[in-house]
Order: C-alpha cells, then sequence, then structure tokens
C-alpha cells in the first residue's frame, strides 16, 4: 500500500503557512478554477462521453455548469460568509462580546463517486477552498478518463503542496484513510460510507456522508397528471437513472394508475426518443457489474415500458415494472439504473408506513396540489430534502443545504451550505478589563469591582 504521509506532511505545512486563509487567496483559487475548467470545457466533455456516454448537453447541464454556477454564487458571496459574526451575550456577560470565527479545518479530504465524476468530486472542492482549506481529491476509478482530466486541470493550477488529486481505487481510499486527515466529505454507498465513518473515527475526524437510498415520488390522486409525467421521467431517466437522488421508486394513487402511465410512457418517448437505445445521447450504465444486476430486476413484476437491453454498448432502456411490490428484489436496494418500479396505494397512510418501514430516503418526491397532502407528508416522513410537485431540482438551488438524514448521510452542502461544512465555529468571547463582576468567584460580595 502506498504512502501518503510525505503529501499530508507538506499539505499540513502549507496550511500552517496561513496563506489559504486568505481571502484574496481563496478568491483567486477559485476564478482559477473556473478559468481552468473553461478552458478545458472539450475535454471534460469528451471524457465524460467516453466513461458514461454523457450527451454534452448532460455533461454541461448535470456536472459543468453546475460546479461553474457554484463558483460563480460562492465568489460573489465569499467576502461576508468569511467575517466573523457578532452575536449577542447574555446580562451575565455584561462588558464582554461574543463573536463567531468561521476557521478552516486544515486538509479536507474529498473521496467521491463516479456517477457525476466531475461535480461530485468538484463542489465540495469549492467548499473546501472558500473555507479555506487545503485538500486531497480522490475521484472514482469507474470513471477514469474524467478523473485523469481532472487530475490534470488541478495539478496545471494548483501546487500539489495546496490541492492535490490522487487517482486509484479502494486501496488508494484506503491508504489515504490511514493518515491524519482534518475533514472527509465521503459521496458514495451506504456501505462504503460506514468504512469511512470507522476509518475516520480512528482520528476523530469530523466528516459529511452524502450517501443515497431509495427514493420515493408519490403521485398523489389530485396531481397534474402530464406535466408530473414528464417531470418524473426527466428526473428518473436522466444519466440512465443513476443519480443519487433520482426518484427510486413511484407509490402511484390507484385511482389514476392508468392514466398516470400512459403520460409517463408519452414523456419518455418525448425525451429520450421512440428507440432509446439507438439515441446516441442516451448514457450508459458505468460497468457490466451494474449492467449485470440491473438487468436481474428486468424480470421483477411486469415490464410495462421498456426492457431492452444491448449488452455490449451497457444500455437499458428507460423501464417501467408494474406489479411490483415491496417483496421484489427490485425493492430491495437502491436501483441506481433506468429502471422505475411502480407500487400502487390508495390510502396515503399506507405510503407513509411503507416509507417509515425502511431507512429515511436522500430524497422525497411528492406530486399533489393540496396543501393538507403536502403538509402530512412532510410532517411525517423524514428525508434528507426533495420536491413538492418536481423531481431532482432542489438539488439544483444553492440556498438549500444538499443532504441526507439517517442511512442516507449526514452533513449538507451546496452555496453557503459548503463554506459551512467546511468550516468548524470557533466561538470567542473578548472579555472586558475595564472591571469584572465577581458574582462567580466564591467568597467574595456581590458587586462592582473596579480594576
Ligand atoms: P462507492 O461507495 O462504491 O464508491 C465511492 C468512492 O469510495 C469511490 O471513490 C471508491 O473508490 C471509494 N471506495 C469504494 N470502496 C471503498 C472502501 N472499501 N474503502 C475506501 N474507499 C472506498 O459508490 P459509487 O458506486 O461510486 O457511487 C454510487 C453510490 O453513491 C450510490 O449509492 C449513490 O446513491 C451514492 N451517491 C450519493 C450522492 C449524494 O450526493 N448523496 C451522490 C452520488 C452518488
Amino acid at each position: 500500500m502506498e504512502n501518503y504521509h510525505s503529501l499530508v506532511k507538506r499539505q499540513k505545512a502549507f496550511f500552517q503557512s496561513n496563506q489559504t486563509k486568505d481571502l484574496s487567496f481563496r478568491m483567486a483559487a477559485l476564478q482559477s478554477l473556473r478559468t481552468s475548467i473553461q478552458t478545458n470545457e472539450s475535454e471534460l466533455m469528451a471524457a465524460l462521453k467516453s466513461d458514461l456516454n454523457k450527451s454534452e448537453f448532460d455533461a454541461y447541464s448535470t456536472e459543468i455548469g453546475v460546479v461553474l454556477e457554484e463558483i460563480r454564487f460562492t465568489l460573489s458571496r465569499l467576502r461576508s460568509w468569511v467575517k466573523p459574526k457578532k452575536v449577542r451575550t447574555p446580562l451575565t456577560h455584561t462588558g464582554s462580546k461574543g463573536f463567531i470565527y468561521p476557521e478552516p479545518y486544515g486538509i479536507a479530504f474529498i473521496i467521491s463517486p463516479w456517477n457525476y465524476p466531475f461535480q461530485l468530486a468538484a463542489a465540495p472542492l469549492i467548499g473546501a477552498i472558500a473555507a479555506g482549506n487545503c485538500a486531497i481529491i480522490k475521484p472514482s476509478e469507474l470513471t477514469p478518463n474524467t478523473s485523469e482530466i481532472f487530475a490534470k486541470l488541478i495539478k496545471e493550477i494548483f501546487p500539489e503542496d495546496y490541492i492535490a488529486v490522487v487517482e486509484g481505487g479502494i486501496d488508494t481510499s484506503e491508504a489515504l484513510l490511514q493518515e491524519d486527515m482534518d475533514y472527509i466529505f465521503f459521496t458514495g454507498s451506504v456501505p462504503v460510507g460506514k468504512i469511512i465513518m470507522e476509518a475516520a473515527s480512528r482520528n476523530l475526524t469530523p466528516l459529511t456522508l452524502e450517501l443515497g437510498g431509495k427514493s420515493p415520488c408519490i403521485i398523489h390522486e389530485d396531481a397534474k397528471i402530464k406535466l408530473a409525467a414528464k417531470r418524473i421521467a426527466w428526473g428518473k431517466f436522466m444519466n440512465a437513472g443513476q443519480t443519487c437522488i433520482a426518484p427510486d421508486y413511484l407509490y402511484l394513487h390507484g385511482r389514476i394508475k392508468d392514466v398516470f402511465l400512459r403520460h409517463l410512457k408519452e414523456a419518455i418517448k418525448e425525451l429520450y426518443g421512440v428507440r432509446p437505445l439507438e439515441n446516441p445521447n442516451f448514457t450508459r450504465i458505468v460497468s457490466e457489474k451494474h449492467f449485470q444486476r440491473l438487468c436481474s430486476f428486468l424480470s421483477n413484476g411486469d415490464i410495462y415500458s421498456g426492457g431492452k437491453t444491448k449488452r455490449d454498448k451497457l444500455l437499458i432502456e428507460p423501464t417501467v415494472l408494474t406489479d411490483i411490490t415491496w417483496d421484489d428484489p427490485v425493492m430491495e436496494e437502491e436501483i441506481f439504473g433506468p429502471i422505475l418500479p411502480v407500487l400502487v396505494y390508495t390510502e396515503l397512510p399506507e405510503v407513509i408506513e411503507g416509507i417509515r418501514n425502511h431507512p429515511n430516503p436522500l430524497s422525497l418526491y411528492l406530486f399533489s396540489e393540496d396543501k393538507r397532502v403536502q403538509k402530512e407528508i412532510l410532517e411525517s416522513v423524514s428525508f434528507g430534502g426533495g420536491c413538492m410537485n418536481d423531481t431532482v431540482y432542489h438539488f439544483a438551488s444553492p440556498y438549500l443545504p444538499f443532504g441526507g438524514v439517517g442511512a442516507s448521510g449526514m452533513g449538507a452542502y451546496h452555496g453557503k451550505g459548503s463554506f459551512d461544512t467546511f468550516s468548524h465555529q470557533k466561538s470567542v468571547l473578548k472579555q472586558t478589563t475595564s472591571f469584572d463582576i465577581p458574582f462567580r468567584y466564591p467568597n467574595i460580595k456581590n458587586g462592582l469591582q473596579k480594576i
């Protein structure tokens, strides 16, 4: 196992030189990152095409564009975020002032997955830089072309002592976890999240876990059916369903079942074509192993639409499965592919019970015009975040911190949330020396003392 001791030691020394804490240093770093992404845009797109067959539209709208927007948002607000915040003091602290200083942790270790291989490596890095940290990023080995371009891009603009990308697989990740990092930011699966948390506990390293799970999408009987179908087809099948916040399964009200499914089929056709496997822009499944795993679900229930596959190209059609129950294998784990099982319900309590009986989802989507139904779901079910009458879109708002709860993760990022995640809140009381209030001392009469 390779030893990253020297890299970590050099980054610690760089951090301790205090350069990264300077606001203009951080702003300049973010500006360089932005320029470099813009300069390398076509190379990044080509890498995403070869790793996942992502179209230019998808590569820009779900990866490059998202990262550039996050940089723009951060640059426009960083000056105010870095300022110490003055807070109130209670009567017992008369004469003193309270401040909260956001302070960088030191070295942020970012481990990222393959499904949005550029965005999920770069977006946390923006937070780490903005907060004044050094960073080591371990991107996914399953998307080697994107990881390579990312490593090249970072190497061109930052010294390794400040920001380093270390390419490699599980061994590399494990070797880096042996080092004394100051913060760990992990995006990936639940089982690996547990391993990361255990490793973090060795040095009591604080961490964020951005994990996954089965995100439900409820379509109530009063939903605007056609619009719901289109927004669901978009959120589920983009990136061939390999999105942590994609609707994993539908809870569909029985009364609108047939009409909704017809609209869903139409929406899929409209967005991905009549023969999606022939569509040169349809994202492929990342690996043979995942392809096999997903194909095994195609025998669950009945195929309502889709179902065709192309093994040599690792492609699976957007597929809707009906006649599904919680006992089917497709309902046992996060699907993470273009397969959408449909559960049918008649009363909302069934839905609430079904979701509550499973780990807290990363996202939840509800399509209903009824505010009472929305309130009931919001108050009854715990989930990371989500949308009313849409799917996935909450992810793109920098004003909404993004993260899971329970088994879907801990901590959150995006916008100010990223800056806060990578900052320790250092609370400081600045006391007066003009007088002393003796209440706290034993054996001294109450009253003001002149110093
Ligand atoms: P993964 O957990 O297999 O791998 C993620 C990263 O961890 C990779 O860089 C990998 O090299 C590393 N890793 C794998 N095994 C390891 C080990 N034993 N020790 C140390 N490091 C290890 O996840 P994945 O397959 O790349 O991504 C898919 C998962 O990620 C899905 O569960 C999805 O829901 C989740 N995800 C979550 C979010 C989010 O923002 N919450 C975003 C995207 C993906």
